[in-house]
Formats: structure tokens, C-alpha cells, sequence
């Protein structure tokens, strides 16, 4: 058996999910039957799924099998982290087609299978299916939450702290980097890429992580933010949604903005504002968030958090701050990725 059409779905199913172990107790049965079986008894169930197509979310001459699987689990996690959640189960959907080797499907499931791991969430399930083109994989994920510990996006108040966890815009420039290698190779493919220097934002491209550090954080310091969403937009986009959601409004501060020292070198080296990466690149995967101001003790001075703004009135409108006390209404200009 040597190729995907050999094998056949059945096979192809068997292949990947033969060393699948079960390690969360609310998993009642996985793979194998009609459908999965969970128990949360008296917990609230948090469900979200997203797919990646090959040439609209990722391509491939620049993306390593393995990397995708992994990335494609974590922007689902992401999303229930985001609800101050805890992912407990994925099913997984792929499209494949003949043109893939074997092998490529076990990178991409070892991706996969790393990112259950790391992240403790089994794999209950999915479907498989042939295409005639491009790779197309949809993840659901499934967690779990406390009714009353659960965040939305919508309960953000005046005064409320604007926080936001890590740094932000080194996916986007990461992004970049590779693009323009990919142009280079294009143009004469002797010239071995020029990567040296850029790995923490070449890793926040292809391999990105979910904050689930900060939802444990978040629970040991008993911090119930009142608001809060995942960045897998730029900033500016999911503030908005933020003010929007929650009918109020925001000020950010440029200055505070996390940057990581790569993506303020790359912003340098291609003349671009450095906090544009930020307002308006994508695929963070950080934790954006308010938390009332009886909550500032446990936020200022958190080596996970950045304080970067307030929220105000719906009718002050939503500005960035810039250093010289300049503003910046903020407008949806959220990430295509087709662009
Ligand atoms: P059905 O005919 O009920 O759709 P399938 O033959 O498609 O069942 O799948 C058999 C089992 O394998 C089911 O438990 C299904 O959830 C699981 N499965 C199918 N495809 C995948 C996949 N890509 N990843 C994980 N589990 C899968
Ligand atoms: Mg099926």
C-alpha cells in the first residue's frame, strides 16, 4: 500500500487513527462508532469550528505539513480559550487528494496529534473525504466551562482595563517574511531563502500557540475578565468587535502596544509603522480582554499581561492614542486572507 487511492478511506481512517488514546474522562467513546459520546454533567458545553482551504489559508510552498495540522487544531482551541473555556475534544475533517502521499497525511496528523497532546484534548471523530483539488481541513472543537465562569464578548463596561496577553503582529510579519522568499525563489530559485534572525516570527506564523496559560492564570488569581475574544484578526478588528458587541466604546494606547523585538525589526527593515503589524495583521492568537479596575492589582505587572487601553462610552467612538496625543478612529479593516 503505498498511495492514498490504494488505500482508500477506510484505510486511510484506519491509518491515522489506529494509535488515537483517549485521556479526558467526559470523552465516553471516540472513533469507531456512528458518532462520539461525551459526558459533562453539570458543566456548560462550548462548541466552535473553523477550516482551512489550501490557497485561501495557507500554501503550501511554504508551509510544512506537519506545522498546518498543528496550527489548524490551535486556532480552534484558540476560540474556546477565548470563552474561558477549557478544549477537552476535536473532530477532525479533511479533504485530501491523490496528489498527497501518504507520508504528507501522516505529517499532516502528526501535527495534529502533537497539538492534542500539548493542549490534552482527544480526538473523537471526523470525516474523510477525497477532493479533486486543493487540501481542505475543518477542526470542531469542544470544551467546557462553569455557567457562570464563561466570557463573552459583550460585557465590557466604561472604565473597564483593555488587556491583552503576549505580543502582537509577529504572525503577520512572520507572514511576510515568507512571502517575500517565496518571490525571491520565484525569481530564481538558486538563492536559498533569508530566514536567519526571524525565528520567534516565522514560529508565530507557522506555529502558533493558544493561550491556555493565561485561562489558568486567569483561574488561580481568580480574574473574571468582563470581556473577551481571540486575535486572530488584527487588533484593531477585534476591538472593535469588543466596543461593538458590548455597545461601548475604547481608547488604545500605540505605545502600549506588545511588540516583540523581530517585529519591530522587520517593521524597520521594511519601513512600516510597527503597530500596524498589530492593528491590522492577524493570526496572534492572543487573548484580548477587560477586566473592571477593581482588577488592576492583578493585572498590572502580570509578565502575561499588557495593559493597553480603556473602554468608554459608546458615543466617545473607538481611537488609538499615538505618542505625540495624536488619534486614530478605528475602522474594520480586519485581515482577508486573500489579500
Ligand atoms: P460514517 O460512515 O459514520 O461517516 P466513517 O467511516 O466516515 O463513518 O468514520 C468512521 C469513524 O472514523 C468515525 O468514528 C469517524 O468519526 C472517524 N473518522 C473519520 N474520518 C476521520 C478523521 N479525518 N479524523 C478522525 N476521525 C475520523
Ligand atoms: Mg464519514
Amino acid at each position: 500500500m503505498s498511495s492514498i487511492a490504494e488505500l482508500g478511506e477506510f484505510g486511510l481512517i484506519k491509518r491515522f487513527s489506529n494509535d488515537i488514546k483517549i485521556i479526558n474522562s467526559s470523552t465516553v467513546k471516540g472513533i469507531g462508532d456512528d458518532a462520539a459520546v461525551l459526558d459533562y454533567k453539570d458543566k456548560q458545553i462550548i462548541v466552535t469550528t473553523d477550516i482551512l482551504a489550501e490557497g485561501i489559508h495557507f500554501d503550501l510552498a511554504y508551509t510544512p505539513l506537519k506545522h498546518l495540522g498543528y496550527k489548524a487544531v490551535v486556532v480552534n482551541l484558540s476560540d474556546v480559550y477565548a470563552m474561558n473555556a477549557i478544549p477537552k475534544q476535536i473532530t477532525v475533517t479533511i479533504a485530501i487528494s491523490n496528489r498527497f502521499t501518504l507520508e504528507a497525511v501522516d505529517e499532516l496528523y502528526k501535527g495534529i496529534k502533537l497539538a492534542c497532546e500539548t493542549y490534552e484534548v482527544d480526538i473523537v471523530g471526523g470525516d474523510t473525504s477525497s477532493s479533486y483539488t486543493g487540501l481542505i481541513i475543518s477542526i470542531t472543537a469542544i470544551g467546557e466551562a462553569e455557567k457562570n465562569k464563561i466570557v463573552y464578548r459583550n460585557g465590557a463596561k466604561p472604565n473597564d482595563l483593555i488587556c491583552v496577553s503576549g505580543d502582537l503582529g509577529g504572525a503577520y510579519a512572520g507572514l511576510k517574511i515568507l512571502q517575500r522568499e517565496q518571490e525571491v525563489f520565484k525569481a530564481n530559485p538558486d538563492v536559498q531563502p533569508e530566514l536567519k534572525g526571524y525565528d520567534y516570527i516565522l514560529e508565530r506564523q507557522l506555529k502558533p500557540e493558544a493561550r491556555a496559560d493565561v485561562i489558568r492564570m486567569f483561574d488561580e488569581m481568580n480574574i473574571l475578565p468582563t470581556s473577551m475574544i481571540d486575535i486572530s484578526d488584527g487588533l484593531s478588528s477585534e476591538i472593535l468587535h469588543i466596543s461593538e458587541e458590548s455597545k461601548c466604546g475604547s481608547r488604545l494606547y500605540d505605545e502600549k502596544i506588545p511588540l516583540a523585538d523581530e517585529t519591530k525589526k522587520f517593521a524597520e527593515e521594511t519601513l512600516i509603522v510597527p503597530t500596524t503589524f498589530a492593528m491590522n495583521g492577524g493570526e496572534d492568537y492572543e487573548l484580548l480582554f477587560t477586566v473592571s479596575q477593581d482588577d488592576f492589582d492583578k493585572v498590572k505587572n502580570n509578565p502575561l499581561i499588557s495593559i493597553i487601553g480603556h473602554i468608554t462610552e459608546q458615543s466617545k467612538g473607538n481611537f488609538l492614542i499615538m505618542s505625540d496625543g495624536s488619534e486614530v478612529e478605528l475602522k474594520a479593516q480586519g485581515w482577508s486572507h486573500n489579500k
